[in-house]
């Protein structure tokens, strides 16, 4: 049987947090819903928790879930967070529609809507229309200005941490130089991160794990491929740059003359990505052509078992196997997620990966590693998202300060 273990977001104790943080967390994580079990846990006389809970709810930072439980020796209120620990708008660019979304401080996500809106466009033209869709959903709320203390947004591309800039000329074409992040914050009023998706995915993916399930290896099969990183401690490895798992553009064969979308040739983008699949099987989708249509072509075709696509898909998928193999050797992770419409397609994309994986890995990296699909489908970056940015009201509330832009460090 398995061992016993926590969420790999379940708050450890640890001994640089105020206790008023420290019982923030355990709420937020929904480890602790009332003052006896937060003495229990953190080990605090009943009285220090007491005058701490009371506090943080006449500041509206925890509330009272008035609903009686009913069941027998069941505490009669709940704790849960107030609207006083503050919310992040959550931002998630996509190439064939954006979400815009609310989230809290245990990271739930309050509410969220799409907008059916290509990011090809006029990057003006999709800016207002997010800033309209989190405003709308802002007073939908009953939420001001003031209650936003976070903004977290997601590209499909690399991007510059620091900056919260995109970080490629050639990948969202158009956005190159606009400081996304910036703008964001300075309309919700807020700091803001921004992040590229497949890090935020790996982040959704990893809520979803157990501590011992750890390291991750998140891999987003798409358009692009991309990997997201997250260590044993549940952390993004980003590298010193922020580049980390910007895999997209590894060049596997130097003579090739398959010509990438990134200028380069050789690119495993060229030969395993959803892009190269349709290019390969003579599906339009390049400028001026709906990405949407594309995809819609490509799937009928997998419906319809058409022997051309299955071939391209499996030839594909043993390209991403020998790729997740070197990714297997060098991060020695206990997990790999495989998410994205390539995964999504084909069950037969899946089974590839782990085959040629099994066979091509170290065998001590492979014993106990588990490659599985993706469990939160296309709502995995808004997941990381809103996990990020709880992480950073809770930080926030740590320095009893607002909180941390990376654009301003
Ligand atoms: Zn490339």
């Amino acid at each position: 049987m398995r061992r016993r273990v926590h969420n790999v977001f379940m708050t450890e104790i640890a001994s640089d947090r105020s206790p008023a943080n420290t019982i923030l967390r355990l709420v937020a994580a929904g480890t602790v819903t009332s003052r006896a079990q937060a003495a229990r846990l953190t080990g605090m006389a009943r009285s220090t928790i007491g005058l701490h809970v009371d506090q943080m709810l006449r500041d509206d930072v925890l509330a009272e879930n008035d609903e009686p439980q009913g069941a027998r020796g069941r505490p009669a209120k709940e704790l849960t967070v107030g609207r006083g620990a503050g919310y992040v708008v959550d931002v998630i660019f996509d190439r064939t529609e954006t979400s815009v979304a609310i989230s809290d401080a245990s990271a739930a996500v309050v509410d969220s809507k799409t907008i059916d809106i290509l990011l090809s466009q006029d990057p003006e033209a999709v800016l207002e229309q997010v800033f309209a869709t989190g405003d709308t959903l802002l007073a939908e709320h009953g939420l001001e200005v003031d209650d936003v203390r976070q903004v977290i947004a997601s590209v499909p591309a690399p991007i510059d941490f620091q900056k919260g800039v995109t970080a490629h000329r050639s990948i969202m074409a158009g956005w190159e130089g606009i400081q996304i992040a910036k703008i964001l914050g300075d309309h919700f009023g807020a700091p803001a991160l921004m992040d590229n998706d497949a890090n935020l995915m790996a982040l959704g993916a990893a809520t979803t794990l157990h501590e011992d399930e750890l390291p991750l290896v998140h891999l987003q099969l798409s358009t692009g491929i991309g990997a997201g990183l997250i260590t044993a401690d549940s952390k993004i490895h980003r590298g010193a740059d922020g580049s980390a798992g910007d895999i997209g553009h590894l060049r596997i064969d130097r003579q090739s003359e398959v010509a990438c979308q990134c200028g380069k040739r050789g690119c495993i983008g060229a030969y395993a990505s959803l892009h190269a699949v349709m290019a390969q099987l003579g599906i339009e989708e390049g400028t001026g052509v709906d990405p949407r249509a594309a995809r819609k072509t490509l799937t009928q075709l997998v419906r319809r078992s058409d022997p051309a696509t299955l071939a391209a898909l499996r030839d594909a998928a043993v390209h991403l196997g020998y790729l997740t193999a070197i990714l297997v050797d060098m991060f020695n992770p206990r997990t790999i997620v495989l998410g994205g419409p390539m995964v999504e397609l084909s069950d037969d994309v899946l089974s590839t990966v782990r085959g040629v994986v099994y066979q091509e890995a170290l065998s001590v990296a492979t014993r106990r590693l588990v490659i599985s699909p993706s469990r939160l489908g296309n709502k995995a970056a808004l997941v990381g998202a809103a996990r990020m940015g709880a992480d950073e009201l809770l930080d926030a509330s740590l320095r009893g300060g607002r909180p941390a832009s990376r654009a301003d460090a």
